[in-house]
């Protein structure tokens, strides 16, 4: 392609709102552009990229004997209204006003209601169908570019099964499949079970990579790949001690104290040795959650551990129910339910709350002092500690996610009544998993994977083109001859070629605009080398440069350096 004649709207600065390397680099490469918040326009060249990215997803689907599909984005309401999901997806449905339309936000609606009637038998299962189609949802934060649009393209896939044994099987070769397309977008990415949200049903993963723009955090062991969402990460962590001999319970003076961290300094004691107290309303109850030291309470851990509506306790609410402000609340004397995390287990001579401002207590002896105490895994992992699986570090960060697998079950074959005879002749649910992509998700978070501080550095399954061919000099007229002839050359051979031609823009620009676009390799033609029959081959990841004679181009390009 030529850059003279080609639409690729470089840009030295990216508008104020690009935050994240992706999307800025994006935006200055003339890869895709913003029509509003959360909806992009591709470019040619980002479109060149993202249909490589739906290439291989197209191949791997396949290879697992996936049937593709195209499945309407505008739905009629009701069918989404007999599976509960108008409710469940809430103000992210996208509805339209003067029918009773709604524009699909993921499609297990459309499949099952395609599957009913048509799938009648056991014998027409297993089925694979799947499709690479425009998706919408109202996301109330559309942020990071591509990342979280309200209009996204998204590979989503459906097994039709008759069991569970089924179920498993399609299950797995999406996980395998899923495997094949990010290593094949050489993304380094890594897996971690999941709950299922609104989707409904049994076992899920999520494929993620490691990056400050995601939403989610997840403690991560780089030895043994145990990945976990925070919300339900465990892991080793020291916990507080049984002295032998356990001290009286005895008040002390603490004035302004409030913090753990000021509570240590001001007793000059370690963190282990000291419990923090938080006050939820659980249906309408108070109690009292213990903590080590400074750890967190996970709430998600506290919520499936109690059951029920559970919040924090407003501040005016601490004091009618404990007589004390925040910083300054304790077990001792409290007189609802008391939950621990299990680190405090049995614990004694620890310090605490007094439920009185501006005091503490010492010597407390769980055992002795709360005796009605319940112990659970209450706490949030943090960095450091060790990995619940192999004892090595554990990493906690955020994380974006690029893909997800559920077996959803029966949930949407019940509510729709897609049913079918089992070899006995009863009628039965069909089995239903379900399994997306987000296209855009992998574009954006291989750019956040490869870039450097002059632009995008593609690797060459992804890569728009495999050679940047620049012309220094195009008004020379052996630079523009030369360039020409590489230029067939090069397409001859199989290359996808961008050429830069243009005759009016000074060689800095072209190389800036190369270094950004980032193409693997740039192929250089200027006067100086062209003299002595030569022309310059630079790898934009390394920036190695060699000077290369012209009929020895072919074969330098045939081994990558
Ligand atoms: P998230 O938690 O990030 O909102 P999700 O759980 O809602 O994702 P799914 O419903 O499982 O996502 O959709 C499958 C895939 O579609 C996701 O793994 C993600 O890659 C992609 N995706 C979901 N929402 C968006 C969005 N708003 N913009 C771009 N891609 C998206
Ligand atoms: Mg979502």
């Amino acid at each position: 392609m030529r850059l003279s004649k080609s639409f690729i709207p470089t840009l030295k600065e990216a508008p104020t709102e690009a935050v994240i390397p992706s999307h800025i680099l994006m935006i200055r490469a003339g890869l895709a552009r913003q029509l509003s918040a959360g909806i992009y326009s591709w470019l040619p060249i980002g479109y060149k990229a993202l249909r490589k990215i739906m290439d291989i997803i197209r191949e791997e689907m396949n290879a697992i004997g996936g049937q593709e599909f195209h499945f309407p984005s505008l739905n009629p309401k009701e069918i989404w209204e007999q599976t509960g999901r108008v409710e469940a997806f809430g103000d992210i449905l996208f509805q339209i006003k003067n029918r009773d339309y709604v524009l699909a936000p993921t499609h297990e609606e459309i499949v099952a209601y395609h599957a009913k009637g048509a799938i009648v038998s056991y014998k027409d299962m297993p089925q694979i169908w799947y499709q690479i189609q425009t998706k919408f949802r109202n996301e109330p934060r559309p942020r990071s570019g591509v990342i979280r649009g309200r209009q996204f393209i998204m590979k989503d896939a459906y097994t039709l099964d008759k069991d569970d044994a089924g179920l498993d099987v399609g299950y797995d070769l999406h996980d395998k499949a899923y495997r094949s397309i990010f290593d094949r977008c050489r993304l380094k990415y890594f897996v971690v079970g999941a709950s299922s949200g609104a989707m409904g049903g049994s076992k899920s993963e999520e494929f993620m990579v490691k990056s400050d723009a995601g939403e989610d955090t997840v403690a991560y062991c780089e030895k043994c790949g145990y990945a976990s969402n925070v919300e339900v990460a465990q892991s080793v962590a020291l916990p507080a001690k049984r002295h032998a001999e356990s001290k009286p319970v005895y008040e002390i003076s603490t004035p302004n104290v409030k913090s753990i961290n000021e509570l240590c300094a001001f007793l000059k004691i370690h963190e282990q040795e000291t419990a923090k107290s938080r006050i939820y309303i659980h249906d309408g109850q108070p109690v009292l959650v213990l903590m080590l030291g400074n750890d967190e309470v996970n709430e998600t851990k506290l919520g499936s551990v109690i059951g029920g509506n559970v919040r924090p306790a407003h501040p005016e609410e601490l004091k009618e129910i404990t007589g004390a402000d925040a910083g300054s609340i304790g077990p001792i004397d409290f007189k609802h339910r008391i939950i621990a995390d299990n680190l405090l287990k049995d614990a004694n001579n620890l310090y605490s709350g007094a439920n009185k401002n501006d005091f503490h207590i010492g010597g407390i002896d769980l055992l002795r002092d709360a005796p009605k105490i319940e112990y659970f895994d209450l706490r949030t992992v943090k960095s450091g500690e060790k990995c619940i699986r192999c004892g090595s570090t554990l990493e906690v960060f955020k994380a974006i996610e690029l893909g997800h697998i559920f077996k959803l079950g029966t949930k949407y074959s019940e509510a729709l009544g897609v049913m079918f005879l089992d070899e006995t002749g009863k009628e039965k649910p069909i089995v239903m998993g379900s399994y997306g992509i987000g296209v855009e998700r992998i574009f954006a978070c291989f750019i956040e994977q490869n870039y450097d501080e002059k632009g995008i550095v593609w690797k060459e399954p992804l890569a728009p083109f495999n050679i940047h061919l620049i012309g220094l000099n195009m008004k020379n007229g052996a630079v523009s001859e030369a360039c020409e002839k590489i230029y067939i050359e090069l397409i001859a051979d199989g290359y996808e070629v961008l050429f830069d031609d243009r005759k009016d823009v000074s060689a800095g620009f072209k190389f800036n605009d190369a270094d950004l676009l980032g193409m693997p390799i740039q192929v250089i033609v200027g006067e100086k080398n062209l003299k002595e029959e030569k022309v310059e081959v630079k790898n934009r990841r390394t920036g190695e440069k060699k000077v290369v004679e012209l009929n020895k181009l072919l074969e330098l390009l045939k081994k990558p350096f």
